[in-house]
């Protein structure tokens, strides 16, 4: 049996980015992967907010397009504009990203064995037994086996995800580029709809929400066929993936195993996006490793669900509740919120505090102004105070 300092079940960018942190520290590493090509099929609108660059490299040919802001829509078409002077987002090529990073990983020193399925975890003594029969034993095994992961499931049961379907559609009649399309409605809350421009031909339309896969591509359909926007586009490919309900009750640690990005539901509760976290979180997990394997002594693994819930825990929190109150609202509700946020000139608030990557400060400073409660009928305030308790 094949003896490693680190085992990675998953070479997703996460496991990757991992990996290559661990190897540039000298620890002997593989990465066990079931696919037999790293990043496809694509499963991922390539969206990422502009902290991506502190967080991990991006050389630029991996960016397809820079994005200044959002047009957010209610049910009954209520615009919000919001928008930065300088990009506030990346539209990345994703499947050429996760193989970037894979590379990175390998050219550090890991050992990247494809089509390795991993079938089962030993969590104490750190034996990963792979479908093809082979055996491998690591002083720490990493679970960054995405949505529904194998490893998690060792010691925190099944996990929930919510389904995304996502079309790349060709626009003819051109769109414009430097801004997203997000559209809410309650039948698909706390889901939503997007519109990732590529290039002014080129779009990433797609949804995620809590319905089933079927019934979520009628509503993703439904949105194509009534959007002025689409008139005229075609469809050149469908996408389907899933997006892990955050879990702030999951275990991250257990014995010689710890779980990072999808697999560790380390995503964003209001949009489903796992890059930028995911990154941050393969940071963490590697100090911790490093100082793990350097003392040899496993306990130490445990600073990283400690560090985990100290450094984002309330950022995550914040973000569930946000998420939590948008999936209570009626269509009504939303058409409401939209229109006296309009009144009440936040577009321009939004476009100062709005982060793609962290809601608490303009919630922080909605809640500061009043305009939260302002916006919302008497009734509904009473509602949401009770979800915020
Ligand atoms: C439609 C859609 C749109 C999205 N859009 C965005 C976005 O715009 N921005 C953003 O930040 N995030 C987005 N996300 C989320 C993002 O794609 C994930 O958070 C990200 O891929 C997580 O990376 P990961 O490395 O943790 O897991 P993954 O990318 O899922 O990688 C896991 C890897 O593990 C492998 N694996 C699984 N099981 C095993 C096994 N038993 N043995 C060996 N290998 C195994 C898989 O083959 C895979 O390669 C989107 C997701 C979807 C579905």
């Amino acid at each position: 049996m094949t003896e490693y300092d680190v085992a990675v079940v998953g070479s997703g960018p996460v496991g990757s980015t991992l990996a290559r942190y661990i190897s540039d520290q000298g620890f002997k590493v593989v990465i066990l992967e079931k696919k037999r090509n790293v990043g496809v099929p694509l499963q991922c609108a390539g969206l990422l907010g502009k902290r991506i660059k502190e967080v991990n490299i991006l050389p630029p040919e991996f960016i397809m397009n820079e994005v200044y802001g959002a047009y957010l829509h209610s049910p009954s078409e209520t615009v919000l504009k919001v928008s930065k002077k300088h990009p506030e987002a990346y539209v990345i090529d994703r499947v050429a990203y996760d193989k970037f990073l894979s590379d990175q990983a390998v050219d550090s020193g890991a050992e990247l064995l494809l089509n390795h399925r991993v079938e089962n975890v030993n969590i104490d003594t750190g034996e990963v037994q792979v479908r093809n029969g082979e055996k491998i034993s690591a002083e720490v095994v990493v679970g960054a086996d995405g949505y529904n992961s194998l490893v998690s499931k060792l010691f925190n049961g099944p996990s929930d995800n919510y389904e995304a379907v996502q079309y790349l559609m060709g626009v003819k009649d051109g769109i414009e580029a430097d801004y997203v399309h997000l559209k809410v409605e309650s039948k698909i809350s706390p889901g939503f709809w997007w519109i990732i421009p590529i290039s002014d031909n080129l779009v990433r339309v797609g949804m995620f929400s809590p319905l089933p896969y079927l019934t979520a591509s009628t509503h993703l359909e439904r949105y194509i066929q009534d959007n002025p926007l689409l008139k005229n586009a075609s469809y050149l490919k469908k996408y389907h993936g899933c997006i892990p309900i955050y879990n702030p009750k999951q275990q991250i640690v257990k014995n010689r195993t710890i779980l990072l990005g999808d697999a560790a539901s380390q995503v964003k509760p209001t949009t489903g996006g796992g890059l930028t976290l995911g990154f941050l979180c393969a940071k963490l997990a590697s100090e911790v490793m490093v100082q793990a394997l350097e003392e040899e002594n496993m306990e130490i693994l445990q600073k990283y669900q400690v560090l985990y819930r100290k450094e984002f825990g309330r950022e995550l929190k914040t973000q569930r509740m946000v998420h939590r109150t948008f999936k209570s609202l009626t269509d009504a509700d939303l058409d409401f919120m939209f229109f006296k946020l309009k009144e009440e000139g936040a577009e321009d608030l939004i476009s100062e505090y709005g982060d793609m990557d962290t809601q608490s400060p303009l919630v922080k400073e909605m809640l500061r102004r009043g305009i939260i409660f302002s916006i919302l009928p008497q009734m509904l305030s009473r509602r949401i105070s009770s979800l915020w308790k």
